[in-house]
């Protein structure tokens, strides 16, 4: 595959960003060609394209190859150019998702092509040479973001159709540009060379020609290479429904003990922890790392282990059958395994005011990353919440936003705040903090302006402005598509060892005949864990603990069972 070389004069090579682009060692070289096959390169010669799902790891040997992107209207744009020791490449590879970007070859030479499968194994027998590639894919792919290449979706922030597109790409960590029809003057005149009208929007552009028209969630994962085909009608071992914390912790320990274990997220991979700009007190990243960089490298450990990770994937229901569980999927499909780890976590509750569902679509957020910082610009916001999300998120947006109110019900800051986040709260010139306050009304015609707030002993209101309200007061289970199946506590979680054989759970669906292992439900074989887990402590540690450590119980019922436990 060739394509004529517009310009043959030397490309310099991108120096090395942070580590994006080390240069192997001959060592390193040695090894990976003898899992390879080296091959003469011509100049022009594409060595794969945007959207390639099968392509080999290629380590540069001689002369140059270019990283480009197509942008729209068929124009190439270069991302990198690599030279010998180098190796192309990013994320996708390792995650088994197309290619984002293409490589021709500019300079000829000679390249040494590994089959991924090979990588894999290489990558976890050889800890240097896999730490190197991991650590230069997680760059890459954060420079890709930064770039702003890949996808184009174009919509307007007052649809939570374009909301939920930017979320879907931010929290799968898809590298993506967004076009606003509201502000962005180059809007327009992109949707008039794509033939689309402003009411059609959003729409999605994928390798700079394909437009996908308000994709749903599903649609865009299958159109870009996300979701695994392959993902339909299967069996496993061990299903995990759920990829946050607990669910990927699950995964890495089911995975790399041998069983095969496939994990469903309906929406992205890092559940609540995945919205966290910054989490603090997680045991060895003294400076915090974010929620988005954490799922990041669970899912490359997982993956790497051979776990099969498919989102999105919302299960629907959960069924008994011929000695199976079966975990039905939103779209028809269905898995059976001989267990199930649930790890659906929570979500966050909604206040209870008029207009609320209306100010949903435009002006109410549940989580707060860069997401919603973009969408919100440098307006006035507010935060609802005494807890430590309702915190994280006021420092975050503090550095976003022009003011930030934060509304607490309780008398202080710090009834259910961390002492670090009440002092640097307290530091923050733009926040003003509310207590015993409570939000009454929501005022403004499509989207948010002001928010009517009363002191609950006082009574006296006062009106805030906002264009936009950060709401975190507490959380509800991710419980409902569980229907009757398993014994729940009366506020919806999943109750688990001696508390789901108790008294009162007896003659609910699933009971068992035995006493339940730790972290069983009423069904023998289906385990929870993390937060959707009655009882749960609502960390990331405790659900990363439960998700291992409901891996060792699984072996135990298959022991019991008669299954291959280890
Ligand atoms: C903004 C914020 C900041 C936080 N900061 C911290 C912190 O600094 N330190 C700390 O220790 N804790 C923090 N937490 C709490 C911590 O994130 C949670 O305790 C942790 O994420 C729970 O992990 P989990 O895996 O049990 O569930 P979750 O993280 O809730 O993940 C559950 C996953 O299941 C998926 N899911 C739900 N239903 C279905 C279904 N039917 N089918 C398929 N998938 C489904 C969801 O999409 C989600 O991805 C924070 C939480 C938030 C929201």
């Amino acid at each position: 595959m060739d394509v004529p070389t517009a310009d043959p004069a030397p490309l310099p090579e991108t120096p090395d960003l942070q580590g994006a682009y080390p240069r192997l060692s001959d060592e390193q070289v040695q090894i990976l060609s003898a899992h390879g096959e080296r091959r003469a390169t011509r100049p022009g010669e594409i060595l794969y394209r945007t959207g390639d799902e099968n392509y080999d790891f290629f380590v540069v040997l001689a002369g140059t190859v270019a990283v480009v992107e197509q942008e729209d209207g068929g124009a190439e744009r270069v991302v990198a150019v690599h030279g010998p020791g180098r190796f192309l490449g990013e994320l996708s590879l390792l995650c088994d998702q197309a290619a984002l970007l293409t490589a021709v070859v500019h300079e000829p030479g000679q390249v040494l092509a590994v089959p991924v499968e090979r990588l894999r194994e290489l990558v976890s027998q050889d800890p240097a040479l896999g730490d190197l590639v991991l650590r230069a894919y997680l760059i890459r792919r954060s420079i890709l973001i930064e770039l702003g290449v890949g996808l184009r979706i174009i919509g307007s922030r007052f649809s939570s159709d374009t909301r939920r597109l930017l979320e879907f790409a931010a929290r799968n960590l898809l590298p993506h540009r967004w076009i606003d029809l509201e502000r962005d003057r180059e809007a327009e005149e992109l949707l008039s060379q794509l033939g689309v009208k402003p009411e059609d929007t959003p729409v999605v552009i994928w390798r700079g020609e394909q437009v996908l028209r308000n994709p749903s969630n599903p649609e865009l994962a299958r159109s870009i290479g996300l979701l695994d085909p392959s993902s339909g009608s299967i069996s496993c071992d061990l299903v995990v429904v759920g990829a946050g914390p607990a669910g990927l912790a699950a995964a890495v320990y089911g995975a790399s003990e041998g069983l095969t274990t496939v994990v469903l997220d309906g929406v992205a991979t890092g559940g609540q922890a995945g919205t966290s700009s910054r989490i603090e007190n997680y045991l060895g990243f003294p400076s915090g790392i974010s929620g988005s960089e954490l799922a990041g490298r669970a899912v490359i450990q997982a993956e790497k282990f051979g776990a099969r990770i498919n989102v999105p994937a919302e299960a629907i229901a959960l069924e008994r059958r011929d000695g199976h569980h079966v975990v039905k999927l939103d779209g028809g499909s269905s898995i059976a395994a001989r267990t199930v780890i649930i790890a659906t976590g929570a979500r966050y509750r909604r206040l209870d005011l008029p207009r609320m569902e209306q100010f949903e679509e435009t002006s109410v957020y549940y989580a707060a990353t860069q997401v919603e910082a973009r969408v919100c610009g440098n307006d006035p916001v507010a935060v609802v919440g005494g807890g430590n999300s309702a915190g994280q998120a006021t420092v975050f947006l503090a550095q976003h936003a022009a003011r930030v109110h934060l509304v607490v019900r309780e008398d202080a800051l710090g009834r259910n705040m961390s002492r670090y986040l009440v002092d640097r709260i307290e530091r923050l010139g733009n926040v003003e903090v509310l207590c015993d306050t409570e939000v009454r009304e929501l005022r403004g015609d499509d989207t948010l302006e002001a928010l009517v707030v009363e002191n609950n002993r006082t009574g006296e209101r006062r009106t805030l402005a906002a264009r936009a309200m950060f709401v975190f007061i507490g959380v509800q289970p991710h419980t409902r598509w569980l229907a009757d199946q398993l014994a729940l506590d009366d506020n919806g979680y999943i109750r688990t060892g001696a508390d789901a054989a108790s008294p009162n759970t007896a003659g609910q669906a699933g009971q068992a005949d035995r006493r339940p292992l730790p972290l069983e439900t009423s069904r023998p074989g289906v385990f929870a864990a993390g937060d959707v887990r009655s009882g749960s402590v609502k960390r990331v540690a405790s659900a990363v603990g439960e998700g291992a450590m409901a891996v060792r119980l699984v072996h135990d019922h298959l022991q019991q069972v008669g299954g291959s436990g280890q």
